[in-house]
């Protein structure tokens, strides 16, 4: 079924939104696949992401989100939403097989996405298993110009000395370490930690997962710049996201609640 999910127009590209904790307002979208299965309906990745890359069909799939999420910003930007960047995961089978920055550059071109657009997420997990290559690969990108970050950030559990040859420029410190922030003190510490280090490397920070009110004060009160999560807003299609943006004042703030602080 998969193999047959991109010529059938199955796969489809969701975004959620970055919310900016400094203005409350949305800054950037993280794009997310989703499989429209003719008959089990809209799938997640958890549940056909592992096929893809078992099967040979990740690169392909990859490169499809990319290519749809770089025509979609292009799109919100010659509609005038300020939407500053799109962030596109990219999967370790696209960096092994798939010429990435190769595939970026024309990828860019051929949709007339300015480079400062695109952002890339990179997992924590598969840098740290195939750091020599991932770091040649992901300087190239740098050297492009295109901003990275490293996603999931604290579960890869390895010694942070590959931080300081990373050219990277965001940490994503993962949903796991913020869900039970108010309740968990070693979560807590955990994440006063990951803002601390980002900010003393001079990186950016955004915190996944963010789904209550309590994780939003922790975040601001300790100095974290970013947040995503269902306190905000779940994924959505292009079109949902262009109405964030259409029902302004009085949808935001009855719906998702984009607080100034
Ligand atoms: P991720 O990149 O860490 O994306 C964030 C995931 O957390 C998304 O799940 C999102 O729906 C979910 N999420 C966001 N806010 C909340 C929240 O407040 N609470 C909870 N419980 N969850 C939240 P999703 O869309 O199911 O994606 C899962 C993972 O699949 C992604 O994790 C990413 O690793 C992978 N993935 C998704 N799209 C792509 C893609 O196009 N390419 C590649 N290589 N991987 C992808
Ligand atoms: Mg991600
Ligand atoms: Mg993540």
């Amino acid at each position: 079924d998969l193999k047959h999910a991109l010529t059938g127009k199955q796969i489809l590209v969701y975004y959620q939104p970055q919310i900016s904790l400094k203005t409350g307002k949305i800054v950037a979208v993280e794009a997310l696949v989703r499989w429209n299965h003719p008959d089990l309906g809209i799938l997640s990745p958890a549940q056909f992401l592992s096929t893809a890359e078992k099967t040979g069909l990740m690169t392909k799939i990859g490169e499809y989100v990319l290519k749809t999420a770089c025509e979609q910003i292009v799109k919100w930007k010659q509609q005038g939403l300020p939407i500053e960047t799109v962030a596109v995961n990219i999967a370790g089978d696209q960096i092994h097989h798939g010429s990435l920055v190769e595939k970026v550059k024309l990828t860019l071109q051929h949709t007339n996405c300015d480079i400062d657009w695109l952002e890339l997420e990179i997992t924590e997990d598969f840098i740290i298993k195939k750091t020599k290559q991932a770091i040649t690969t992901l300087q190239q990108l740098r050297d492009l110009g295109i901003s990275l970050a490293i996603d999931d950030f604290g579960t890869g559990y390895s010694s942070l000395s590959y931080l300081k040859q990373l050219p990277v420029n965001k940490l994503k410190i993962d949903r796991s370490f913020v869900s039970d922030i108010n309740n968990d003190k070693e979560d807590a510490t955990l994440v006063k930690a990951i803002i601390a280090m980002g900010k003393s490397l001079n990186l950016e920070l955004i915190a996944e997962g963010v789904e209550l009110d309590s994780h939003e004060v922790f975040l601001c009160a300790h100095g974290c710049e970013f947040a995503q999560g269902f306190y905000y807003s779940k994924p959505l299609p292009a079109e949902e996201i262009e109405k964030l943006y259409r029902d302004k004042d009085k949808d935001r703030r009855k719906n998702i609640k984009l607080i100034s602080k």
